[in-house]
């Protein structure tokens, strides 16, 4: 088994990236990027995979950003990414958000695809009841890089995380997946524009190909990252083994290792470059985050006890 690095969210000029599908893919190429999805909306970018056989892009994985139109008559921003699928979905209108959920997760699943719940705080369209009553998407967005994605929440209004937590607390299962949302590849990078390379997912898969990644990604066979990295990771219902891969020079790196279980309660705590525990003493599920000193996180996937 191998880990592969890929971004499952980013945009072209088939929808309102401001670069080319050939220019998008050579980026994530160039950056390591082992495969891509171009997640444009409401198009499904389809290159043509002869010029792949130049090795000029990382294997891409079919999908599109499928837009909820209206809710009840208003624009809405609900958007959900459809991942391994091969045909179009059109964008629809409905009466409540998880009515839009419900249809755009069973187009999704019936194609094989699939379904992740895009930036559930980008102008606060997504609520947490919204995922906790609708159809089991495979994955929501617990950090996406565009700059108005909100993923740490407000005064009023829960980080990312905590909608993690809540649902995984009512007992429904549901990964979290790090991705860039990118636009902007020309011109400055800075924190005020959608770039690449913010967020991405280490898939664990036999090989590199469409099926053994959509495959693996689907059972759960990866972690989230916006800079950590991991060397080893064993995480079963009994128990959690992982170490960390050193960046920098390890006197200027530090990591946060922690455990969190039912009702978002930090179960345990450490800091260091790894970690070997039993899950004695977990209630209902749990998740592990790593947090560097420099601001970055990896999130392993939950498990249900
Ligand atoms: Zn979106
Ligand atoms: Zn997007």
């Amino acid at each position: 088994m191998n880990w592969y690095k890929g971004n499952i969210h980013t945009h072209t000029t088939n929808s309102d990236g401001d670069s080319s599908p050939d220019h998008v893919a050579s980026w994530y190429k160039n950056n390591q990027y082992d495969f891509l999805v171009l997640s444009d909306h409401n198009h499904l970018t389809i290159l043509d995979e002869a010029e792949n056989k130049k090795n000029k892009w990382p294997l891409l994985v079919p999908g599109e950003e499928i837009t909820i139109r209206e809710i009840n008559g208003s624009p809405a921003a609900l958007h959900i990414n459809g991942i391994g699928i091969k045909d179009l979905i059109k964008p629809g209108s409905y009466e409540s958000n998880i009515d839009g959920i419900n249809d755009v997760v069973d187009k999704v699943n019936s194609q094989g695809g699939l379904a992740s719940i895009n930036h559930p705080n980008y102008q606060w369209w997504v609520s947490v009841d919204d995922i906790k009553y609708s159809k089991d998407a495979w994955a929501f967005e617990v950090f996406n890089g565009h700059m108005h994605s909100n993923n740490e929440g407000s005064l009023h209004s829960m980080s990312t995380e905590e909608i993690w937590d809540e649902i995984l607390s009512s007992g429904k299962m549901i990964y979290g997946v790090a991705s860039d949302d990118a636009h902007h590849f020309t011109q400055e990078f800075s924190s005020a524009r959608s770039n690449p390379g913010r967020g991405w997912i280490y898939v664990k898969s036999n090989s590199l190909s469409v099926k053994e990644i959509i495959k693996s990604m689907k059972k759960g066979d990866f972690y989230s990252s916006t800079g950590v990295e991991l060397e080893e990771l064993e995480i079963s219902k009994s128990n959690i083994h992982l170490k960390i891969k050193e960046r920098l020079p390890k006197e200027k790196q530090k990591y946060t290792i922690k455990i969190i279980h039912d009702t978002g309660v930090v179960f345990f705590e450490k800091e260091g470059d790894d970690l070997d525990l039993s899950t004695k003493g977990l209630k209902k599920y749990f998740r592990v985050v790593v947090r560097s000193s420099e601001g970055t996180n990896a999130w392993i996937q939950p498990i249900f006890l």
